[in-house]
């Protein structure tokens, strides 16, 4: 099981309350963030910008990544464990389930290479699926 102490040493980032606050936060909703969302899960000793920095510091070394909403929110998930700051590439869909608003990776659901016209370069990839997760009744 990958830890807050793991995931903090393996992209050898200084372990501070905030870095460890917002990992933990991570492991246990298993789901993607926003910001505002994270700010309101932790208490008032994280003020925003901690928060923002924090998170442009897990960005860039390869600890979360961006999922975008239907919406235009910035969300983050965590990488798995092979993203670091120099690989973090991600071919995965993500899924917003409509009726409780939850937005997760499926790593199952692999994206195929996207073939395009001459002269556009792929840099970021972002495919949002919608529907029903499990927890509201999907698939039954
Ligand atoms: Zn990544
Ligand atoms: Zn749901
Ligand atoms: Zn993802």
């Amino acid at each position: 099981m990958r830890t807050v102490h793991h995931i903090l040493t393996d992209h050898q980032l200084r372990n501070t309350s905030v870095r460890k606050e917002v990992l933990q936060l991570f492991l246990n909703k298993e789901i993607a963030l926003s910001q505002p969302e994270i700010e309101h899960e932790l208490d008032d000793s994280c003020d925003r910008v901690t928060i923002y920095r924090t998170l442009a510091t897990f960005l860039e070394k390869g600890v979360i990544h961006k999922v975008l909403d239907d919406q235009g929110a910035m969300k983050y998930a965590l990488c798995a464990d092979t993203c670091s700051a120099e690989v973090h590439q991600h071919d995965h869909l993500h899924f917003k389930c409509t009726h409780c608003g939850t937005t997760q990776c499926i790593e199952e659901a692999i994206i195929p290479p996207i073939q395009l016209p001459a002269g556009f370069q792929l840099a970021e990839l972002n495919v949002l699926a919608q529907g029903t997760c499990p927890d509201c009744g999907g698939g039954k």
